[in-house]
């Protein structure tokens, strides 16, 4: 056994120096004449730096200049820290139902196409809530380099059905969390059918094997005290809406009540009021899918999902208008949230119906502005916070010295008008340089690929080939 651990040992190390050059190999970047917002917790802006980038990380800001540098004139620019989306479902290969041995998934995804979307976009760092094996193939194939792609921390769902793993009763709830741990997830995902015992049950075992818990808020809750879901180490919640469905009344003083108990109990928020405001666009119209201009950029499979086996379609007016109530109490939650100083963090539930992976997180920080936070604290919550939640803020979420070089080339400033994370003029990412060229290379090659491949993705004929298979 000893043999096995130094001979895996041997092997990991013999991989390490085939993959990573050495240091002097690696040219340094410096960006100069920019204006860095560093969102570090002191406000400041350091107009007019030189930056330099080297070996993935922030060499240095405002110091010297190493020779041989590649030059980015940022003269005029601004420079904020990548991008994180802390609620995404990537594509990955998979099947619906078990096949026999040697058979690959019956539908497979590119990854590069899978991950353009986030790098185009800024978004360098994204939280998967519906984790399988699968992604972390993903997350090798970017380590790698052979996809340029965001850093991906994972969540495994556990819940009382439709989930990765089920669990009823508490013990197997435990051991549901212990299984993901060795399987090396990092978070745990608790979802919709949990019931109470087990949802306790699994919160609790996480933080004995210190794992974090983001997610829904069990319908078995429904009715009940808030007190009862509101627990310690029930670390975030995935969306706005697990609140809303808590509550009849819609009020501000609800929305305080469940900002004191996050409080309380060290519960965040992601508010998510991308996938709201989405489903009503979709309930009162499929046209508001059809005409996004980010919608071919999205897996023809997933373009014929969404156009044609739309979960929302048809919506009753009275749904809509229960979506709309939803909607505007979720603006109440975070002015209750932001008065009681509960962290809020961006997440926009991309790949779900209507939500474009990457160009999501614009839009989110478009809404959470207009429902009361400050264009800065939109920022902080798309960078610090989501570094802060998934604890590797000593490595992302601010431009700082030996951090790693995630990082979005701006034409405008976002302090001014938040739309303005929107005028991407280029991305680091990992200390990868990513130009606006490169960047409209990818996006274009991503179009192509998508129009040429249209007429093999039929979402209705591929449901009518599993039945009849
Ligand atoms: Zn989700």
């Amino acid at each position: 056994m000893k043999y096995l651990n130094l001979l895996i040992l041997a092997f990991l190390i013999a991989n390490l120096n085939a993959q990573y050059k050495s240091p002097s190999e690696n040219p340094a970047y410096v960006i100069k004449n920019v204006n860095i917002i560093p969102m570090t917790t002191d406000h400041k802006i350091i107009p007019n730096a030189t930056i330099v980038i080297h070996n993935q990380k922030i060499q240095s800001i405002n110091g010297t200049i190493p020779a041989n540098s590649q030059i980015i004139d940022g003269t005029g620019k601004w420079l904020i820290p990548g991008l994180i989306d802390m609620h995404v479902h990537s594509l990955a290969d998979g099947s619906p139902f078990v096949l026999y041995p040697t058979k690959g998934p019956l539908v497979s995804y590119d990854t590069q196409n899978n991950m353009t979307p986030y790098i185009a976009n800024g978004v360098t760092t994204v939280f998967d809530l519906g984790a399988r094996p699968e992604h972390i193939g993903q997350r090798n194939e970017i380590i790698r380099g052979n996809v340029i792609g965001p850093r991906i921390a994972l969540a495994k769902v556990i819940g009382g059905r439709k989930s990765n793993t089920t669990a009823n009763t508490p013990s197997d709830g435990r051991n549901a969390v212990r299984i993901a741990k060795e399987e090396q997830y990092e978070f745990i995902k608790v979802y919709t059918w949990l019931n109470e015992e087990t949802f306790k049950a699994v919160i609790d075992e996480a933080k004995k094997q210190d794992m974090k818990v983001v997610g829904h808020i069990p319908v078995a809750f429904e009715g009940k005290p808030a007190e009862d879901f509101f627990i310690p180490h029930f670390g975030l919640i995935a969306h706005a809406e697990e609140l809303s469905k808590q509550t009849d009344d819609y009020s501000y003083k609800k929305a305080q009540e469940f900002a004191r108990l996050a409080k309380e109990n060290g519960t965040w928020l992601i508010p998510n009021l991308t996938n709201m405001e989405s489903i009503i666009a979709q309930a009162k119209s499929l046209n508001n899918v059809a005409s996004l201009t980010s919608l071919k950029y999205v897996h023809p499979l997933m373009q014929s999902k969404w156009l044609t086996a739309n979960q929302f379609e048809g919506a009753s007016a009275q749904l809509i208008e229960h979506f709309q109530k939803q909607a505007d109490f979720h603006k109440l939650i975070i002015k209750a949230f932001k008065e009681s100083a509960v962290p809020m963090v961006t997440g926009t539930d991309a790949g779900i119906s209507g939500i474009v992976w990457g160009f999501s997180l614009h839009d989110e920080l478009k809404f959470l502005v207009k429902a009361g936070l400050t264009n800065e604290e939109a920022l902080v919550s798309a960078t610090r916070l989501g570094a802060e939640w998934l604890g590797i803020e000593d490595k992302i979420g601010t431009i700082e010295i030996a951090k790693f070089a995630d990082l979005v080339l701006l034409d405008k400033n976002p302090l001014k008008d938040i739309s303005h994370t929107r005028t991407i003029s280029g991305v680091f990412v990992n200390g990868q340089w990513i130009s606006k060229n490169k960047i409209d290379t990818m996006l274009s090659d991503l179009e192509q690929w998508n129009n040429a491949n249209k007429e093999k993705y039929n979402w209705k004929k591929l449901l009518n080939s599993l039945k009849n298979n």
